[in-house]
Order: C-alpha cells, then sequence, then structure tokens
C-alpha cells in the first residue's frame, strides 16, 4: 500500500535496514511479505535415483543458503563418480526397459500429470525459489512457476504427435540425457531440460547448480508422486565435480548444458571425439537499441526489465544499452528517474524489484566488473537506495560514456549493472551491437516497422525482441550464436536435439 509520508526506515524480514522509498515521490511502501509457511524444506536431501531417495555413496553433504539472508536453508547431498553411476545405470535401465517401449500417448499422460502439479504446489515452488535463489518473488511467482508448468504441458502436447513435428521421417530417442543447469532460473531450467527430453523418449539425469539445488529436489518429489517410472528421472545434487562426471560417463547419450561460456567449452573439449549429441545454452551480452522515433518511456521500462529485474542474473539480459546520440540524454535521464523508484531488498516482499545475488562468490564478480568500469573511465551511477544490512545485494549502477572495447562493454557481468553506449546510424549500431564474442539475444526500439526488420537480419543473435523485452513463451525457441553456444530449447526446435532422425 502506497502512503503520502516522508521517507521512513522500515523492518523487513531480509534485514533491519531496507529503506522503502521512491525518492521521487517521498512515498514509502509498507511490508508485503509472501509468507513462508507454505514451504517445506527438509533438514536434509539425499540423491533421487530410480525413483528412490539415496544416501550418497559419497557420504558427503554441503550446504544451501538463503543469500538475502545467508541462513542455512538444508544441506544436500553430493554426488561422487560412484553416484553418478549409479544414477545413469537407473535412467539406463529405466530407458530399455520401460519409457522407450511405453506408447507415446502414455508418456504423455505422466508429462500432463507434473505439469498439474507444479501448477498445484506453485505457491510452494515459488517461495522456496526465492528463498534458495534470492529472486524477488513477484518474479518466481508470476514467471517462473508458471512458465515451467508450461513448458511441461506444451512437451506433453507433441509426445505423440513426433511425426508432425518431423513430417515424413521417423524419430528414434537418444537414449540417457545428462542435463546440467544453473543457478538463474532453477525449476524453469529443469522443465526446458526434462520436459522435450521426456516427450521424445528419453531418460534424464539432472544436476542443478550448488547454490539452487531446492527446486530441483522439489521437482522430484512431485516426479515420484507423479508415479513416473522409477530411472525415468533422476536428479543428483553436487557442484562442477558432480557435472564434469555426468558429461564424462560413457552411458549418457546427449548432454544439455545451460551455463557459463568458460565451462561450455569444457564441456565441448570433454566430448569431443565421441558420439554424445551436445547442446550448449551459455553467455550473453545483450544489445538493446533505441533508436530516437521509439516510445522512450516504454523503452525506458524495457531496459529496466531487461538489466534490473533479477538482479541482472539473466544470460539474455540487456546489458549493453545502445541509444541514438539524439535521444541519448534523455533515455539516460529517464532511467536515472525510473532506477531512483527501484526497490532493492527483501526478495519475499511482494513490492521488491531487485533481490539478492545469487551467491558472495557472484557479488564479489559484480563489484570486480564495477571497479573495472570505474577505472576505464566510464561515467559511474548507481541509485541511491540503502541495501539490507544482510546478504548479497548490489545497487543497480549505470555506466554511461562507455567506449566500445571497455571490459564492462564486452564482457558478461551478470548482475544489475548497465553500459550506455551512443551511435548515429544504423549501419554503426549493427556493426557495434555484432561487435562480441557473444550472440544470444538483442532488442530494438523503434517505431518503424522496416528497422525492425533491417535490424533483426542483420544482428547476429538467437533472440531479437521488438518494441519488448525479455519475453519467453514454450512454443519459441532460445539459443544462441558464436560464444552463446548452440541448440535450441524451446518450441518445435527444441525436440530435435532429442532425437535421431532414422529416415
Ligand atoms: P555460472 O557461472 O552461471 O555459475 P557455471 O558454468 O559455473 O555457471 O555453472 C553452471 C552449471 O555447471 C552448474 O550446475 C555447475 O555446477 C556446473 N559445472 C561447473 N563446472 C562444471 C564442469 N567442469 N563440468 C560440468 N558441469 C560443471
Amino acid at each position: 500500500m502506497a502512503t503520502a509520508k516522508k521517507p521512513v526506515r522500515k523492518k523487513t524480514t531480509a534485514g533491519k535496514n531496507t529503506l522503502r522509498v521512491s525518492l521521487q515521490t517521498g512515498w514509502t511502501y509498507d511490508p508485503a511479505p509472501e509468507s513462508k509457511s507454505v514451504a517445506r524444506i527438509d533438514k536434509r536431501y539425499e540423491l533421487f535415483i530410480n525413483g528412490k531417495w539415496e544416501a550418497p555413496l559419497s557420504k558427503k553433504y554441503f550446504d544451501t543458503i538463503n543469500p538475502a539472508t545467508e541462513e542455512k536453508l538444508s544441506e544436500v547431498a553430493e554426488a561422487g563418480v560412484a553416484d553418478v553411476d549409479k544414477a545413469v545405470t537407473a535412467a539406463g535401465q529405466a530407458y530399455e526397459k520401460t519409457w522407450k517401449k511405453m506408447p507415446a500417448r502414455e508418456r504423455a499422460k505422466y508429462i500432463f500429470r507434473i505439469a498439474r502439479m507444479i501448477q498445484e504446489k506453485a505457491r510452494e515452488l515459488a517461495v522456496i525459489e526465492t528463498l534458495d535463489g534470492g529472486k524477488p518473488i513477484r518474479e518466481s511467482r508470476d514467471f517462473d512457476v508458471p512458465t515451467a508448468a508450461n513448458h511441461f504441458f506444451y512437451y506433453a502436447g507433441w509426445a505423440d504427435k513426433l511425426e508432425y513435428a518431423f513430417p515424413n521421417r521417423k524419430t528414434e530417442p537418444l537414449g540417457v540425457a545428462g542435463q546440467i543447469i544453473p543457478w538463474n532460473f532453477p525449476l524453469l531450467m529443469a522443465a526446458w531440460k526434462i520436459a522435450p527430453a521426456l516427450a521424445t523418449g528419453n531418460t534424464v539425469v539432472l544436476k542443478p547448480a550448488e547454490t539452487t539445488p531446492l527446486t530441483a529436489l522439489k521437482l522430484a518429489e512431485i516426479i515420484r508422486e507423479a508415479d513416473l517410472p522409477p530411472g525415468v528421472v533422476n536428479i543428483i545434487t553436487g557442484a562442477g565435480a558432480t557435472g564434469a562426471s555426468l558429461v564424462q560417463h560413457p552411458g549418457v547419450s546427449k548432454i544439455a548444458f545451460t551455463g557459463s561460456t568458460e565451462i561450455g567449452k569444457l564441456i565441448q573439449q570433454s566430448t569431443a571425439g565421441t558420439s554424445k549429441k551436445l547442446t550448449l545454452e551459455l553467455g550473453g551480452k545483450a544489445a538493446n537499441i533505441i533508436f530516437e522515433d521509439a516510445p522512450l518511456d516504454q523503452a525506458v521500462e524495457g531496459v529496466i526489465n531487461g538489466i534490473f529485474f533479477n538482479q541482472g542474473h539473466v544470460c539474455c539480459a540487456g546489458s549493453r544499452l545502445y541509444v541514438q546520440e539524439s535521444v541519448a540524454k534523455e533515455v539516460i535521464r529517464k532511467l536515472k528517474d525510473r532506477m531512483a523508484s527501484l526497490i532493492v531488498g527483501d526478495p519475499l516482499d511482494k513490492n521488491t524489484d531487485i533481490g539478492a545475488i545469487n551467491s558472495r562468490q557472484q557479488l564479489d564478480t559484480i563489484r570486480k566488473y564495477i571497479s573495472i568500469g570505474k577505472k576505464e573511465g566510464a561515467e559511474f551511477y548507481e541509485s541511491d537506495c540503502r541495501l539490507p544490512g544482510k546478504g548479497f545485494f548490489c545497487k543497480p549502477t549505470l555506466f554511461s560514456q562507455v567506449a566500445q572495447s571497455s571490459r564492462i562493454a564486452q564482457e558478461e557481468i551478470f548482475g544489475p549493472v548497465l553500459a550506455i553506449l551512443t551511435f548515429r546510424t544504423d549501419d554503426e549500431v549493427i556493426e557495434k551491437a555484432n561487435n562480441t564474442p557473444y550472440g544470444l539475444s538483442a532488442g530494438v526500439w523503434t517505431d518503424k516497422g522496416s528497422k525492425i526488420f533491417n535490424m533483426t537480419k542483420r544482428i547476429r543473435a538467437g533472440v531479437i525482441w521488438a518494441n519488448t523485452f525479455n519475453k519467453f513463451d514454450p512454443s519459441s525457441p532460445f539459443g544462441g550464436f558464436k560464444e552463446s553456444g548452440y541448440g535450441r530449447e524451446g518450441g518445435l526446435h527444441g525436440l530435435l536435439p532429442y532425437v535421431k532422425l532414422i529416415s
């Protein structure tokens, strides 16, 4: 509720010092925290292998914490080489004995059931996503969880229609898919990976990121309740070594990886010379391009959404803003005004725009890039908000007067840091936008349809949004060029990486 009174500091669950105030209006917002009571988090989680919870043979566990409070939420098993082998063996047996033989319409029923159960448990999943990952509850409640359910619905629909997806071709599944996901959209990435694999008749061993394992483990509970045949989906937790063992396991026929370009390259090396199919969804440095004829307020809101919401923890975040010179001053002023009204703080609060950075390590990386930007001579601006005393938080930050060659314009920061550059002509901005090792996404803001077509044809990015940003739908494919990886997830295209076309 907004009330017109002087800025005051309010207690919130994230820490005593969150200042809930719009600097433009002087209004304050009363805290509106989502209740944690719906979230059942066990003290300890084992590995989900062959339909059962199995203590790790490694005997090791690690903590997962709430990045907004630094409090421990639970401890989870760390799968060692023998555990990975157990999971891959279970998936291999389930593939041979059950899943590949099951009529496709029967497979579809299980996938539909998972989708419905995600919807039934949506509130709990959203709260756990926010507690474990730090993203605002609005984001996990309104985007992550419903979109995850939609992915299962969408691919359930394809399971018995593959002959229409690949007309005049016969398809066969590949076998066991090893899937490794990052921490920015934990449940959604699990859905992106598991749903098409199951629909096409493959079985799965999935490894969530070490800082955000909880919603994948909740998904394991759902999969168990949905009565999916044992071993069809196995969920194992651990860090990089667990992921590497999964990649190297000879029983795995397909690797699907979303994460950093650095690890993507390692995975490419370790699968080279094998028959494993590989899809990689890696880093990005999206250019958001505003032309002088664009609806500027709408564009500014799109830029804010593209880089600051979800703390910039999005591989397709619009982290480079190219503004046509004639409107640059106005756009930067509007951006600063809007940044002043962004609420940074308790991720469980429904008013919060920017939650916690996922880990201390990621916060350190972001801080390192902010100091690089300052040293490189760009003009620095951060919003004047106060951060909670505890937890990992970062003020929304922008750099203007950024040079094309500077590191903050070239390298992925994965935080709420925007680099602003200017341009005069279409050719100039296309050249600058394409001058990056990445090619995942881009945005174009203009009143002219012809300009949109010109830009989308010439910008080398897998996804280009026009007069909007960061919009997703299960039916539309997503993936990149160059160092952003290869292969597509989502849509009809997302089926292809999981099948062999045999005739
Ligand atoms: P980020 O920088 O986004 O954390 P990473 O690429 O480090 O991305 O991590 C993404 C996922 O890859 C995580 O689940 C992580 O545990 C896993 N991972 C890290 N190192 C390796 C590796 N060498 N082989 C396979 N998976 C790995």
